[in-house]
């Protein structure tokens, strides 16, 4: 293989074929919620039980969904590449790790984690979350919300993302929209450090213009096409 280290970005679009829907989708679940009226801290603050209901309805769902062809193809290169793979995920669904990813940051955190707001406590949550869960660590009810990253609110480990993207010889983005910041700059970054930039997506995304390569088609087919061609 001609390449060192690897970021793989991955967002909404690689697990649209594990059944969970995308937002862009034409799912009818989601047109029962505006995306802006449920993911922001604003939001929570003045309908937490709508909040609530939004993110207890995905995180069940995450029960029945399963890893599907792509996110396997994706750990696959993670064990079998000889030097470094990054996987950075947009999404908050465990699918990475259940098909085998370890080398992996939630950018935008994690469906199956809750967060205390009292006491900070960042912890592993399966059940639902309501005003009257009790945190397990400071005792206090009404504080525990959805771990993951809110509108307005600053990702995850960006640092360590953008170390990372500094240093890469490859980078692929999967399933992503290119319209959300700061990921959708991470291309820029890439090719900022000389990196070869690869698009594998549904179709065209916002900054497809960006990219040095493109293989289009559904996540289940480009990508683990993309990764027997990588690995050789
Ligand atoms: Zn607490």
């Amino acid at each position: 293989m001609q390449f060192e280290k690897i970021v793989i970005l991955t967002g909404a679009g690689l697990s649209a074929e594990s059944g969970l829907g995308t937002f862009r989708g034409t799912d009818g679940l989601w047109d029962q919620y505006d995306i802006e009226e449920v993911a922001t801290p604003e939001c929570f603050a003045r309908s937490p039980v709508k909040v609530h209901d939004f993110y207890n309805m995905r995180r069940g769902w995450l029960k029945q969904a399963k890893p599907n062809a792509a996110h396997f193809a994706l750990a696959k290169l993670e064990h079998d590449h000889t030097g470094a793979v990054l996987t950075v995920t947009q999404n908050i669904d465990g699918l990475h790790e259940a098909a085998g990813c370890s080398h992996l940051i939630h950018m935008h955190g994690e469906l199956a984690s809750a967060l205390c707001a009292r006491c900070g406590t960042s912890l592993p949550w399966h059940e639902d979350l309501s005003l009257t869960t009790a945190c397990p660590v400071c005792h206090k009810a009404g504080f525990l919300r959805p771990d993951v990253v809110w509108f307005g609110e600053m990702p995850h480990e960006m640092e360590r993302i953008m170390e990372a993207l500094s240093r890469c010889d490859l980078f692929v983005a999967v399933g992503t929209s290119g319209m959300v910041y700061p990921a959708a700059g991470f291309v820029a970054e890439a090719k900022h450090a000389g990196a070869h930039t690869v698009e594998l997506n549904l179709d065209p995304s916002d900054g497809a213009s960006l990219f040095d390569e493109a293989h289009y088609g559904p996540a289940t087919e480009v990508v683990p096409a993309y990764v027997d061609k990588l690995l050789g």
